[in-house]
């Protein structure tokens, strides 16, 4: 059996991810950060597909914690970095350390994941890396701006890294979401979410789930690479 590692899965997108992996035959690791509830229910949903799960508690911005947690995983053959933080606010808000924040987890947190994910893929002979960014980092987001750079380099990342790692038989893929109905856009007002959703052919936001599909099927396709697949509504169109 082979294992997946899903970042960020005690909630949202993560933990749908984790349960799609589950369900298509996969033994699943994921991380979190506080949420020790969140964790047991994601477990919960993967041993209710009948996969092996195993829940790390890991700031993926520390390059060393996730060194040692890649240390205790096994039979690795996708790595998704899902994990991400978002910031509302107008530039002048965004401070320093918020910027930095937003890049170390967003971006260097990937950079971390796949850099000790290639060693155990070309041990392997192959592998599959999955990195879910945003539709704002393809077009920019008002009052996003930290946020939307961050996204557009973890697409950077994507790219570059695929290049360098196709040789090996390594693929690198990324999502990228527009809106989807989780905690990260709880914070939003059902105005603004009703304004934007109403431009969108489907008149609706994303589930989770439908994120999750995109993943595993990015995932699983052996002839794509350095690709940007849109699960957003049409919102490009
Ligand atoms: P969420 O806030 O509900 O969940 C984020 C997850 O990331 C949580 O499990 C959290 O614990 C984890 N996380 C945060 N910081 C971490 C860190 N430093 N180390 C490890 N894990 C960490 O968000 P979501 O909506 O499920 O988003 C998941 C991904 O999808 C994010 O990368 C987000 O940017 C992206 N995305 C979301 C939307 C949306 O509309 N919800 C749209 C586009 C892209």
């Amino acid at each position: 059996m082979s294992t997946a590692l899903i970042t960020g899965g005690s909630r949202g997108i993560g933990r749908e991810i984790c349960a799609a992996f589950a369900r298509a035959g996969y033994d699943v690791a994921f991380t979190y950060t506080k949420d020790e509830a969140g964790a047991r229910e994601t477990v919960r949903r993967i041993q209710e597909a009948g996969a092996g799960a195993l829940a790390f508690r890991c700031d993926v911005s520390d390059a060393a914690a996730v060194r040692a947690m890649f240390g205790q995983i096994f039979g690795l053959s996708v790595l998704v970095n899902n994990a991400g933080i978002a910031f509302y606010g107008d530039m002048q808000s965004t401070t320093p350390d918020i910027l930095r924040r937003l890049f170390a987890v967003n971006v260097e947190g990937a950079f971390y994941c796949m850099r000790e994910a290639i060693g155990k893929f070309l041990a392997r002979g192959e592998g599959s890396i999955v990195n879910v960014a945003s539709v704002w980092g393809e077009t920019g987001g008002s009052c996003e701006v930290g946020y939307s750079a961050s996204k557009a380099a973890l697409i950077g990342l994507t790219k570059a890294a695929a290049k360098e790692l196709g040789p090996s038989d390594i693929r690198v893929n990324c999502v990228s979401p527009g809106m989807v109905d989780t905690d990260m856009t709880a914070c939003l007002s059902a105005e603004a979410k009703a304004e934007f959703c109403s431009a969108l052919p489907p008149a609706r936001a994303g589930t989770p789930a439908e994120v999750a599909e995109a993943v595993l099927f990015l995932a699983k396709q052996r002839f794509m690479t350095g690709e940007v697949l849109r699960v957003n509504g049409g919102c490009l169109i």
